[in-house]
């Protein structure tokens, strides 16, 4: 299904041109518009998904082969030293539009970007703690 309010799909279904980079039967994969460096790519499946708590798994297994093929290419193409790939799934993981994404980000030496996060330090105990939550 496609939602008609929904930007994504409208450009995963190209009714609104975009930079596309390769295609396949269930997904775009796009230029981002606000690239954090060269090649910044985003696959967006063609039907309307809000987040990986919505797509089918077979859905999701395609997405992840879709991106292996588009980090493919762009370490190929652009010579990208390293690549990371990120998914944020509601608005309090930085997740701005509800429409199932990934984010394919190529990295090259010195780039000052940082995607990563700051690490926490807990206690044992409070791994433990978290460790038994999710187990029960
Ligand atoms: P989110 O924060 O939801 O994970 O990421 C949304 C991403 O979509 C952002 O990186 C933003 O730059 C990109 N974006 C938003 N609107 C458009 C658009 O109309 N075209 C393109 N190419 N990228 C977009
Ligand atoms: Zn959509």
């Amino acid at each position: 299904m496609k939602d008609h309010n929904c930007i994504f799909c409208k450009i995963a279904n190209g009714d609104i041109p975009s930079r596309t980079i390769c295609e396949n039967e269930k997904f775009r994969v796009i230029l981002d518009n606000g690239p954090a460096t060269e090649g910044h790519a985003l696959v967006l499946p063609k039907e309307h998904f809000a987040d990986l708590f919505e797509i089918p798994a077979d859905w999701a297994a395609d997405a992840m082969k879709t991106a292996q093929a588009a980090a493919e290419l762009l370490k190929e193409k652009l010579g990208a030293d390293g690549l990371n790939i990120v998914q944020n799934n509601g608005e309090a993981a930085g997740q701005t539009v509800r429409h199932f994404h990934m984010h394919i980000i190529p990295r090259y030496n010195g780039d000052g970007q940082n995607i990563l996060w700051k690490p926490g330090h807990p206690s044992d105990a409070e791994l433990d703690e978290t460790c038994k939550k999710i187990l029960r």
